[in-house]
């Protein structure tokens, strides 16, 4: 085993590899540039070696950099995480030729893999179905035209260097194909600095399913089941679980053996993923192999009870991979929730800024992979995902089960999150019978008019849990500030019960809340319903409260302004307003408070670079037009109008930087 490991990496994954190796007892080095300066990865490792600079380009990017680091701290590998130069063959080759030893497959073989199209070449020589398609880049609008017409739309534009669902466009019918074309040459271009391009036959609503493999030097191969990581945004996975209602026994021994055989054919070594789609009809196809660590290998950790970095490492360094087709068994099922900074609310436009507050679910089979704790900053640099959640459970539905408590009582500020968002994901009613597809979030959750009312006994509880703060915190303190006039002349008589009303949107619940004899615990009347309530002791604290509800525990987020509750449950926010039944009789009819919002102007949402603007001066816009491309967290993201009118100053040009709030046009 090595005694000295350098991790080429940030964030969450940096963290996973310094703590898999302190573990081991292998000493890590992390390399920082200057904006993670005081981050958990630089703080947790060994030794910390600063590259400088701020974009990847001239860190976690910079190739000489890395490797002179390595270097002068004494180390004989390099882990590279995944992302950055995870699969860059030159740097896998730079590494072994400075004498160091790269933590993943030979450079040549990432470089093979690394191409789409080639790889779907060897998997073709395998048997291995493909998806129908060109085996080449396409060189001209003709070419693809013709292409098309053999494999017959709609069809997919892919970058054969692509990564992260990057420059992909879906093109349904001929008219759309030129500025497809044009569009993804372009984002290929910048993206991967090469614009070579194919076109696949485009598989309507599938699920994406991959294995994972291990490879030694001596040709041995193994796989450890798959993943389902049918959850995606933009082709970019969200949720992650193993293993897949999708796959049967019989299934899982077909796709790992071709897994199995990609990976021999192609020379691999160490640990990497064979992607693919898998159709309405239990068709499956290749897609492309990851030839590194990815994202979501904990839920693979969690049901066979591996450690992937130690195999990583262990293979690595030259040992030979003992473990057997028949020691892989998948125990019970796992689930990931990527936690990114982003807001769901506004087109999960990335959020920036210091996270002021971070507590993290705490609890038996629940795992928190994070990069960041309270007083980390988030940067406009690098990737937003902040940490991953992973629970585990003798089934799908338990393992659920904990999920939705664990994301109920993920408490991050400064930041927006999509804790909330993925909860509603894990929530909904397509989830919980496992009918995934890759179009899942966009038909289910993104639509207007999918969108599903609160189940009644998910709200009642946030009613519950909203009225019994609202009386413990303030109707307690006010009363105790009345004159005492029930003491005067005799024993207090405590009230037996309390009445309250809380409003919510369009929703008013009438609710009696009787304490019992034990301390801390409450009976509710919510119409016709009677719930068992307990307060454990000390469960309010960072905004976060806990209730046994007849006897079923449950975490709530919950930020109190007077009146005012606002909630977070289950993947439901509301605001609950909470009155006694004398004060309600007044609030009901007072008119609702107004907003003020600026509707003439545009405002940046996130600090960024300004790439692209869409109108000029004098232009009729309407609401919700995207006017201007701001690029931030290696994201591209539209700023939509507030209102209809007409463009009457632009106050940015292209490649300006841009900060939050600030003034981009004026309309009239
Ligand atoms: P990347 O390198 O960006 O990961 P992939 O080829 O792995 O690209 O595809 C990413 C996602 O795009 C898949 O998980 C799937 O959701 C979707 N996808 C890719 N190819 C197809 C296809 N031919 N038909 C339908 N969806 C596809
Ligand atoms: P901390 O995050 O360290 O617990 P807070 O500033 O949240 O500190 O406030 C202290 C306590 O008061 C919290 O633990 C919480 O129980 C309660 N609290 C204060 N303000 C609010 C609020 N607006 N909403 C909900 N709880 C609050
Ligand atoms: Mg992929």
């Amino acid at each position: 085993m090595f005694s000295k490991i350098l991790v080429a990496n940030r964030g969450e994954i940096a963290v996973r590899i310094i703590r898999g190796c302190k573990r081991m007892g292998v000493r890590t080095v992390a390399v920082y540039s200057d904006a993670d300066s005081r981050s958990l990865p630089v703080t947790l490792a060994d030794e910390a070696y600063h590259l400088g600079g701020d974009r990847p380009a001239e860190s976690y990017l910079n190739k000489e950099k890395i490797i002179d680091a390595a270097r002068v701290t004494g180390c004989e590998a390099i882990h590279p995480g995944y992302g950055f130069l995870s699969e860059n063959p030159a740097f896998a080759r730079m590494t072994a030729e400075a004498g160091l030893i790269f933590i993943g497959p030979p450079a040549d073989v990432i470089a093979t893999l690394g191409d789409k199209i080639a790889a779907k070449k060897l998997a073709a020589e395998l048997n291995i179905p493909i998806v129908a398609g060109h085996p080449a880049p396409v060189q001209s609008d003709e070419e693809a035209m013709a292409v098309i017409e053999k494999i017959g739309f709609p069809v997919l534009l892919k970058p054969a260097a692509g990564g992260g669902g990057k420059g992909m466009r879906v093109v349904m019918q001929p008219q759309e194909l030129n500025s497809a074309l044009k569009l993804c040459r372009q984002e290929t271009r910048k993206a991967f600095g090469d614009d070579s391009i194919f076109i696949e036959r485009y598989i309507e609503a599938p699920r994406h399913i991959e294995i994972q493999v291990l490879a030694d030097h001596n040709g041995r191969v193994i796989h450890l089941g798959e993943r389902e990581c049918s959850i995606q945004r933009r082709y970019q996975k969200i949720i992650e679980e193993s293993p897949s209602m999708a796959v049967d026994e019989e299934l899982r021994r077909k796709m790992g053996a071709m897994a199995c055989d990609l990976a021999l054919r192609a020379g691999y070594r160490n640990a990497g993923t064979v992607e693919f789609i898998l159709d309405r009809n239990q068709n499956f196809y290749f897609l492309e192999m990851n030839t590194r660590l990815q994202v979501e290998h904990p839920v693979t950790e969690m049901v066979t009870g591996l450690d992937l970095i130690e195999w990583q490492l262990r293979i690595a360094g030259g040992e030979k991979l003992t473990l057997k087709p028949e020691d892989i068994r998948l125990t019970g099922w796992a689930i990931e929730a990527r936690i990114c900074a982003e807001d769901p609310a506004r087109n999960f436009i990335p959020s920036m800024g210091l996270i002021t507050r971070y507590a993290e679910p705490l609890g038996d089979n629940i795992r928190v992979d994070s990069g960041v704790n309270a007083g980390s900053r988030v940067h406009v640099f690098y990737d937003s995902m902040l940490a991953k959640l992973i629970c585990w459970g003798t089934d799908r539905e338990t393992a659920r089960k904990t999920m939705i408590q664990a994301l109920n009582g993920y408490h991050i500020e400064g930041v927006s999150s999509n804790v909330d968002f993925a909860n509603q994901v894990i929530n909904h009613p397509a989830f919980i019978r496992g009918e995934l597809t890759t179009d899942f979030i966009a038909d289910h959750l993104l639509r207007e008019d999918a969108k599903l009312p609160p189940p009644l006994e998910q709200l009642h509880c946030m009613v519950m849990a909203t009225t019994l703060i609202y009386h413990l915190r303030v109707a307690l303190v006010r009363n105790s500030l009345l004159p005492l006039k029930s003491q005067v002349g005799g024993a207090m008589t405590p009230e037996k019960y309390h009445d309250y009303v809380t409003k919510s949107e369009n929703d008013i619940f009438n609710i009696r809340l009787r304490q019992m004899p034990a301390e801390l615990e409450w009976e509710f009347q919510l119409g016709d319903k009677t719930y068992q309530v307990k307060t454990p002791p000390l469960e309010f604290f960072r905004r976060r409260l806990k209730l046994i509800i007849n006897n079923e525990p449950n975490m709530f987020r919950l930020r109190y302004d007077g009146n005012f509750i606002e909630a977070a449950f289950c993947g439901i926010i509301r605001t609950f307003e909470i009155y006694e039944p004398r004060e309600w009789e007044l609030a009901r009819y007072m008119p609702p408070p107004a907003r003020r919002t600026r509707e003439n102007v545009l405002e940046s949402p996130m600090p960024g670079l300004v790439v692209e603007i869409n109108v000029k001066s004098g232009d009729r816009v309407y609401r919700g037009q995207e006017l201007v491309v701001i690029e931030s967290m290696k994201m591209e993201s539209a700023v939509a109008s507030p209102c209809d009118g007409i463009v009457d100053s632009i106050h940015i040009k292209p490649g300006d930087t841009v900060e939050t709030g600030m003034v981009l046009m004026g309309f009239k």
